[in-house]
Protein backbone atom coordinates (compact mmCIF):
# COMPACT_ATOMS: atom_id res chain seq x y z
CA UNK A 1 0.00 0.00 0.00
CA UNK A 2 0.80 3.23 -0.99
CA UNK A 3 -0.31 6.89 -1.42
CA UNK A 4 -0.83 8.43 -5.08
CA UNK A 5 -1.05 11.89 -6.33
CA UNK A 6 -3.65 12.10 -9.02
CA UNK A 7 -5.25 14.07 -11.80
CA UNK A 8 -6.20 17.60 -9.51
CA UNK A 9 -2.58 17.94 -8.93
CA UNK A 10 -1.84 18.88 -12.58
CA UNK A 11 -0.90 22.12 -13.62
CA UNK A 12 -1.29 22.89 -9.70
CA UNK A 13 2.11 21.18 -7.81
CA UNK A 14 1.19 23.42 -4.69
CA UNK A 15 4.05 20.96 -2.83
CA UNK A 16 2.57 21.69 0.85
CA UNK A 17 2.46 17.55 0.76
CA UNK A 18 6.33 17.91 0.44
CA UNK A 19 6.50 19.91 3.81
CA UNK A 20 4.43 16.97 6.06
CA UNK A 21 5.98 14.09 4.21
CA UNK A 22 8.54 12.32 7.03
CA UNK A 23 10.21 10.07 4.70
CA UNK A 24 10.72 12.30 1.67
CA UNK A 25 8.93 10.45 -0.86
CA UNK A 26 7.79 13.01 -3.74
CA UNK A 27 9.50 13.87 -6.82
CA UNK A 28 8.37 16.50 -9.15
CA UNK A 29 7.56 15.56 -12.80
CA UNK A 30 6.56 18.17 -15.66
CA UNK A 31 2.82 18.45 -14.70
CA UNK A 32 2.66 17.29 -11.18
CA UNK A 33 4.34 15.59 -8.15
CA UNK A 34 4.58 11.86 -7.46
CA UNK A 35 4.86 9.80 -4.73
CA UNK A 36 7.73 7.41 -5.19
CA UNK A 37 5.83 3.75 -3.64
CA UNK A 38 8.45 2.09 -1.80
CA UNK A 39 9.21 4.67 0.26
CA UNK A 40 5.50 5.99 1.67
CA UNK A 41 5.05 4.57 5.15
CA UNK A 42 1.03 5.70 4.84
CA UNK A 43 1.37 7.86 7.60
CA UNK A 44 -1.60 10.41 5.64
CA UNK A 45 0.23 13.42 6.33
CA UNK A 46 0.16 14.33 2.74
CA UNK A 47 -3.47 13.70 2.29
CA UNK A 48 -4.73 16.20 4.57
CA UNK A 49 -2.55 19.27 3.30
CA UNK A 50 -3.23 19.09 -0.08
CA UNK A 51 -5.32 21.73 -1.75
CA UNK A 52 -6.94 20.47 -4.46
CA UNK A 53 -7.59 17.01 -2.61
CA UNK A 54 -5.44 15.23 -5.42
CA UNK A 55 -3.70 12.44 -3.02
CA UNK A 56 -5.18 9.07 -1.77
CA UNK A 57 -4.41 6.07 -0.36
CA UNK A 58 -4.15 3.30 -3.07
CA UNK A 59 -6.66 1.24 -2.14
CA UNK A 60 -9.25 4.90 -2.02
CA UNK A 61 -8.35 6.13 -5.50
CA UNK A 62 -11.69 6.84 -7.29
CA UNK A 63 -12.11 4.36 -10.37
CA UNK A 64 -11.53 6.85 -12.74
CA UNK A 65 -8.11 7.61 -11.77
CA UNK A 66 -6.78 4.71 -10.86
CA UNK A 67 -4.43 4.62 -13.63
CA UNK A 68 -2.80 7.08 -11.26
CA UNK A 69 -1.25 4.06 -9.46
CA UNK A 70 0.84 2.59 -11.88
CA UNK A 71 1.71 5.81 -13.31
CA UNK A 72 2.84 7.09 -9.66
CA UNK A 73 5.37 4.20 -10.02
CA UNK A 74 6.71 4.23 -13.65
CA UNK A 75 6.83 8.06 -13.42
CA UNK A 76 8.73 7.61 -9.96
CA UNK A 77 10.77 5.64 -11.33
CA UNK A 78 11.90 7.23 -14.69
CA UNK A 79 12.37 10.72 -12.93
CA UNK A 80 14.57 9.20 -10.12
CA UNK A 81 16.68 7.08 -13.14
CA UNK A 82 16.76 11.03 -14.67
CA UNK A 83 18.73 12.63 -11.71
FE1 LIG B 1 4.81 10.81 2.63
FE2 LIG B 1 3.09 9.98 4.52
FE3 LIG B 1 2.15 10.98 2.22
FE4 LIG B 1 3.36 8.60 2.21
S1 LIG B 1 1.41 9.12 3.23
S2 LIG B 1 3.67 10.26 0.74
S3 LIG B 1 4.92 8.90 3.79
S4 LIG B 1 3.34 12.09 3.78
Amino acid sequence: MAYVVTDPCRGVKDKSCIEVCPVDCFIEGEDQLFIIPDLCINCGNCESVCPVSAIFADEDVPAKWVHYIELNRTESDRLLAAK
